[in-house]
């Protein structure tokens, strides 16, 4: 084994560092309207619209001709291929919508999952062997960072040993292609909510992933403060009794600090099953967490930014005011959590009670605010290991 390698350019750090942070420039953080056409048909058929390339263009028109005080809590989109080359009815390149309002392009490159043979359903993600060549015509085409995202699933034999190695390496090479191609990568590793696992099961496997991870973008040379990780919040499973937002903060910091080195520039959440006002009472609170945190700690959510307007929009043409009224509350809503200030309810989502988990748990107290945005800077002194039972409400 050698340990010889050639570090990028200083150019190539300083531009990969630069998007890096202004993705995560506090109070800010991703919109992900990267949903493949499979996937936004699922979002479409939930409103009763077809799914035609033309339908799904006026979806995302509605999202990127929202008002341009949405880049003021909205740094980046990440989109699917099809949506990059789409144009606004007027002819404009949806590409150049969002440039002229300071949004930063990505674009979704993995080419999704498939089995991994002789394993307990688990899965990889393909996608790699052009990845390079589509990575220079993105970059030509103004994107500045992408997606590639892994699925690894809690059972009671899974991950395995193979799944979590086989994505890690996936995950490694990913980045440093795109690196290599003048490209952020965000990291993406959601371990999925489903099942009935408890929280620290959760964590344990949250913590075991993102360490394999970390080995395999350090085997693999990527420069880390150009890197984004959008990792799952830790969440008991699905069909477990939920944790407090205080709870769920502190084991989600705690894995993260275990494992997660602090040159990362930030970690971008995914909202995974959560309902939007969970992801954002979340994300607040994981933002409250007393202790250090190195990172930006931020947002990349798709369906808890885009329920409501969904719902509010409908396909119709007289409601894509009220629709991007919707993105525009929630982009907010989010933006204040990411500096831990978003007060519980006080944002209400035009999806409403339908689209939200069962909510088991009682009103949480809030916690003494302890951070000013940017949290992230902020030293604290004390590292408990648990809440105490005065700062935490058991549901
Ligand atoms: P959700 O926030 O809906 O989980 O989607 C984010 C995403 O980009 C998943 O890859």
């Amino acid at each position: 084994m050698t340990t010889y390698f050639n570090y990028p350019s200083k150019e190539l750090q300083d531009e990969l560092r630069d998007i890096a942070q202004r993705i995560v420039a506090p109070g800010k953080g991703i919109l992900a309207a990267d949903e493949s056409g499979p996937t936004m048909g699922k979002r479409l058929q939930d409103i009763g619209v077809e799914n035609t390339e033309d339908n799904r263009r006026a979806y995302r028109q509605l999202l990127f001709s929202t008002d341009p005080k949405l880049a003021e809590n909205i740094s980046g989109v990440i989109l699917f291929h099809e949506t990059l080359y789409q144009k606004a009815d007027d002819g404009t390149p949806f590409a150049d919508i969002l440039k002229k309002k300071g949004i930063i392009l990505g674009i979704k490159v993995d080419k999704g999952v498939v089995p991994l043979f002789g394993s307990e359903d688990e899965v990889t993600t393909q996608g790699l062997d052009d990845l390079a060549a589509r990575c220079a015509q993105y970059k030509k085409d103004g994107c500045d960072f992408a997606k590639w995202r892994c699925v690894l699933k809690i059972g009671k034999n899974t991950p395995s040993y193979q799944s979590i190695l086989e994505n890690a390496n996936v995950l490694a090479r990913y980045a440093s292609i795109c690196q290599s191609q003048r490209i952020v990568p965000i990291v993406e590793p959601e371990v999925l909510p489903d099942g009935d696992h408890d929280l620290d099961r959760a964590q344990k496997v949250t913590e075991t992933v993102l360490a394999a991870v970390y080995k395999a973008l350090s085997d693999h040379h990527v420069y880390l403060e150009g890197t984004l990780l959008k990792p799952n919040m830790v969440t008991a499973g699905q069909s477990a009794k939920k944790n407090t937002p205080e709870e769920i903060a502190l084991a989600t910091v705690q894995a993260l600090r275990r494992t997660v080195p602090a040159a990362v520039t930030g970690v971008t959440f995914l909202s995974g099953g959560q309902s939007e006002e969970e992801a954002t009472v979340n994300l607040s609170a994981i933002n409250n967490v007393p202790l250090i945190r190195p990172w930006a700690l931020t947002f990349s959510y798709g369906r808890a930014l885009q329920a409501s307007v969904l719902r509010a929009w409908a396909g119709k043409k007289e409601n894509i005011a009220a629709g991007q009224n919707e993105l525009l509350k929630r982009a907010k809503a989010n933006g204040e959590a990411a500096c831990g200030n978003y007060t519980a309810g006080s944002v209400k989502g035009f999806a409403g009670k339908d689209t939200l988990h069962v909510d088991d748990h009682k009103p949480i107290p809030r916690p003494a605010r302890v951070f000013t945005c940017p949290a992230q800077f902020r030293r604290l002194p004390a590292m408990p290991t648990s809440l105490s039972p005065s700062t935490s409400t058991k549901s």
